[in-house]
């Protein structure tokens, strides 16, 4: 199986397995479990989960799904950025680690970017890697100068950004992704089937169809074709991921990947970031 290598050197497999709108329903939790234990048995061993989600419940039922098996797994959180101050940070952290029923996160993130200064954020996530509640952080939604002042406030340890990625979404494509190669940081790329959008997207749908895959498998097959990319996507049934995890068998040819740069055109120059 394809791995992506953080920077610290830890390598996971490149393809993970998203959680936000779980726990949403209760006449889904089953099928939302079944979904992630699937997952995990075909070895897409990274959930990514926030405190955020269904409002501290995706965290529960992520805690649930690992019972047992969170050794087997690598488990990344978020905070939100009100929280990822100096005096925050600990406690959402071990508020996290309590919903989850563990004691550690492999990977913890500033879910996004808020009035708290990075240096703070810095020196908060550096404190909980030193207490052993988390072994490396990141960030999301940061984008390029972001980057930049983060890596100039002691930052240098982050370990990757997680980022809005997919065929409609390629702007990073133009600086924040070669910034990011440069200093050795994985993307997580995340809604990489654009929410379900790109499910139904006609181009991808005819270009699926004639290689007898799905949509989904196609625009994860396009991220995992990609250096250093990681999609993180949210399946709430045994069947999307079954289907999801096959898209790490695809090989794309040349001629598609040209294709598939005429039907979804890289960036002509600088865009902001988009974030959902
Ligand atoms: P997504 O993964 O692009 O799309 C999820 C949607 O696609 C769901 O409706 C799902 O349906 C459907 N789907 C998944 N696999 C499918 C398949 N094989 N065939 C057909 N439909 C399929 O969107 P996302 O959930 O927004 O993004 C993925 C993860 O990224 C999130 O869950 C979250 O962990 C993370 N995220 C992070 C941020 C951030 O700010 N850092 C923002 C957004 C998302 P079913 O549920 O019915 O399977």
């Amino acid at each position: 199986m394809k791995t992506i290598r953080f920077t610290d050197g830890t390598t996971v497999p490149a393809l993970g397995q998203g959680t936000w709108m779980m726990a949403e329903d209760p006449a889904h939790r089953s099928d939302e479990i079944a979904a992630l234990r699937e997952g995990l048995s075909l070895g897409l061993n990274l959930i990514d989960t926030a405190e955020m989600y269904a409002d501290g419940e995706s965290e529960r039922l992520v805690g649930e799904a690992i019972a047992g098996v969170r050794d087997d797994v690598f488990l990344v959180s978020k905070a939100y950025p009100q929280n990822a101050s100096r005096d925050r940070l600990q406690d959402a952290c071990e508020a996290s680690l309590d919903r989850l029923g563990t004691d550690r996160l492999d990977l913890y993130l500033l879910h996004w970017r808020g009035r708290v200064p990075l240096t703070e954020t810095v020196e908060a996530m550096k404190r909980l890697v030193a207490s052993g509640k988390i072994l490396r952080w990141g960030v999301s939604n940061l984008d390029t100068e972001d980057m930049e002042e983060l890596v100039a406030s002691g930052g240098e340890g982050c370990q990757t950004d997680q980022i809005l990625y997919n065929l409609t979404r390629r702007g990073p494509e133009y600086d924040l992704i070669p910034w990011l190669a440069q200093h050795r940081m994985p993307v997580m790329a995340y809604s990489p089937v654009e929410q379900g959008r790109l499910v139904a997207h006609p181009d991808l749908a005819g270009m699926a169809k004639e290689r007898d895959i799905t949509p989904a498998q196609l625009a994860l097959a396009w991220l995992l074709a990609r250096d250093g990319v990681l999609p993180i996507p949210k399946a709430g049934s045994i069947a999307h991921v079954r289907d999801n995890r096959a898209a790490l068998d695809i090989t794309l040819s040349e001629a598609e990947l040209r294709r598939f740069d005429t039907l979804f055109p890289p960036p002509r120059g600088p865009e902001p970031l988009a974030m959902l």
